[in-house]
């Protein structure tokens, strides 16, 4: 496949031609295969699945399972029972924290960092103060990684649950989790480590078994598949612990008047109708990044945010929140420039991209500042679009 001019493969861009998109950790495009297999599925082959068993129900079970086959071996995961479909990444954490919820007792220990995004930060904080279960949080070094040694003060026997992002979204900075789920372990093996993978899904080749956490969750829009669907990967083992979420159809075995038993994995955490369609737009966005994701791509993804990094230091009074280990993001201030004016102004030149806390409020407060301007790349932007907005940065002042 021809990977040199990608944004052809995203309809968005030809609807959009002038403006430079640079808001991908918000929410990646939709790519043309997967709003074909939206298309398709709602035109041609509309019907429920794991219910009816006429010919076309029939068909999609088979395609919606077959799609849950295909992400299990896109993940490296053991079995396809290990792949929950979630809303999203914050419907995947939710379901978590609410489903470990039996396995705690008061004074247990949830540990996570200054530097998450609320979905993977309220969701715990808010089980720790229901549960009266302590929640300590990790520092971050002066390049705003997790500090490994810190991490390692932290964990004791109390430990329950360790809850960290692959890459911070309000930074880029990819985080040494491999690193600390392995302390983690080394001084409680009984501590389950959560990994939000968010930032890291349209990034990162992931493989499940080499990260080696329980359980592993992020959204299908960030990776170019649309709203609506998200993945949770968690060892067969330990979701098998784990309470049901949500009650209803399909994620029962029997029920009777006095009880019910539940289904087995993964069904039972998918009650009710799932979003069947956003089910297929994933199948084939995985295919999709399976021809495009070469290694060519990826490097030019990772020499991209060099040459952002080089260009911003042109830039008048910028200074960089995180400038090591970054994937896909660069966050930075300019001094005198409330972020939401550079937004403003950037936004009139047809350039797209995020300013504010980036629901990541705790790590704003920590570094006191008011929040950043974040520029998030992906696949599909090139030197172009950096040199367009290295432009409109130099010429801020004179817009006014
Ligand atoms: N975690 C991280 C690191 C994110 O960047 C986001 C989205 N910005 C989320 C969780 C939440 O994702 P969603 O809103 O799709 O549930």
């Amino acid at each position: 496949m021809n990977t040199a001019n990608l944004k052809s493969f995203f309809p968005f861009f030809k609807h959009n031609p002038d403006l430079t998109y640079l808001d991908n950790a918000a929410t990646t495009q939709i790519c043309q295969p997967a709003l074909t297999a939206i298309n398709e599925y709602y035109c041609r082959s509309h019907s429920n699945v794991h219910r009816s068993s006429h010919t076309t129900a029939k068909a999609n079970t088979n395609q919606f399972e077959q799609v849950r086959q295909k992400l299990a071996h896109w993940l490296n995961a053991d079995s396809s029972k290990e792949i929950i479909w979630t809303k999203g990444a914050t419907e995947a954490a939710n379901l978590l924290a609410y489903s470990l919820s039996n396995q705690f007792s008061s004074g247990d220990e949830v540990i996570t960092s200054i530097t998450e995004h609320h979905a993977n930060f309220v969701t715990w904080q808010q089980m720790c103060i229901k549960l009266n279960l302590k929640l300590k949080i990790v520092r971050l070094t002066d390049d705003l990684k997790i500090d490994l040694t810190h991490l390692e003060s932290l964990i004791t026997p109390k430990t329950k649950v360790l809850a960290l992002a692959h890459v911070a979204n309000a930074t880029g900075v990819k985080q040494p989790i491999e690193e600390a789920i392995s302390i983690a372990r080394e001084i409680n093996p009984e501590t389950l480590c959560v990994i939000d993978g968010s930032q890291a899904v349209c990034h990162l080749n992931l493989d499940v078994k080499q990260i080696d956490a329980d359980f592993y969750f992020f959204s299908g829009h960030k990776m170019f598949a649309g709203t609506g669907i998200g993945v949770l990967y968690g060892k067969q083992i330990r979701l098998e612990q784990l309470n049901p979420f949500h009650f209803g159809g399909e994620m029962v075995n029997q029920v009777s008047v006095e009880a019910t038993s539940f289904n087995q994995l993964p069904y039972k955490f998918e009650a009710g109708t799932p979003n069947i369609a956003a089910v297929f737009a994933l199948g084939a966005t995985v295919d999709f990044l399976s021809e495009i994701q070469t290694d060519t791509v990826r490097q030019r993804e990772s020499q991209l945010i060099d040459y952002l990094l080089h260009q911003l230091q042109q830039v008048p009074n910028l200074s960089i929140l995180a400038k090591h280990d970054l994937v896909g993001a660069v966050s930075f201030n300019i001094s005198n420039w409330h972020p939401s004016d550079v937004s403003e102004i950037l936004s009139q030149m047809n350039i797209a991209l995020r300013v504010g806390k980036h629901c990541a409020m705790p790590l704003f407060n920590e570094i006191n500042q008011d929040g950043s301007v974040r520029v998030s790349i992906s696949l599909y932007n090139d030197k172009q679009d950096i040199d367009k907005l290295i432009a409109a940065l130099l010429d801020l002042e004179n817009f006014l």
